[in-house]
């Protein structure tokens, strides 16, 4: 990543409310004293939200519909698999709920949660729990500034003031 390609990258906040099509509330960001902030450009924040919130300016308000493909993915069989248990860490243990990480068909690492437990086969999930659902934010832009170039050379957005939390 070279910051001088894109000097103008700024980290944007918002407050969020995540509901399925449902209408189901899946996470906020309401709770926090503070609101959440990503650095543009590099995937912090789904494909489809980090669209639409460019266009964006500081006080809008907007009701943001994202598709699954546009969000965390379809939901994708192949990443349903199942593994003797005697592959797995912590063979002895494990429990429905577990997690860890490991490389998928594309050999990227990915997240994988124990669903089922056979005996010694053990049925693993590598999709994204929200994989397969069409989402919808309710956004407030709460800042839009340009990024700092200790931002810019860490990778991330810091919090409120600059303070800086590593
Ligand atoms: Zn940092």
């Amino acid at each position: 990543m070279n910051s001088t390609t894109n000097p103008a990258k700024r980290v944007i906040s918002f407050h969020y409310t995540l509901t399925n099509s449902g209408g189901e509330v899946l996470d906020t960001s309401r709770d926090s004293a503070e609101a959440f902030s990503y650095l543009e450009g590099l995937n912090q924040i789904i494909p489809g939200l980090e669209k639409a919130m460019a266009l964006l300016s500081v006080g809008d308000k907007r009701k943001i519909e994202v598709a699954a493909t546009d969000a965390y993915g379809e939901h994708d069989e192949q990443l349903l698999v199942d593994v003797p248990r005697t592959k797995l860490p912590n063979a002895e243990q494990l429990q429905v709920g577990d997690q860890f990480q490991a490389s998928g068909p594309n050999g990227e690492m990915i997240l994988f949660s124990v669903i089922e437990i056979n005996g010694d086969q053990i049925k693993l999930d590598g999709n994204h729990p929200l994989a397969g659902e069409d989402l919808v934010f309710d956004v407030e832009v709460m800042a839009i500034r340009n990024a700092t170039n200790e931002e810019l050379a860490h990778g991330h957005a810091h919090g409120a003031g600059g303070h800086h939390h590593h």
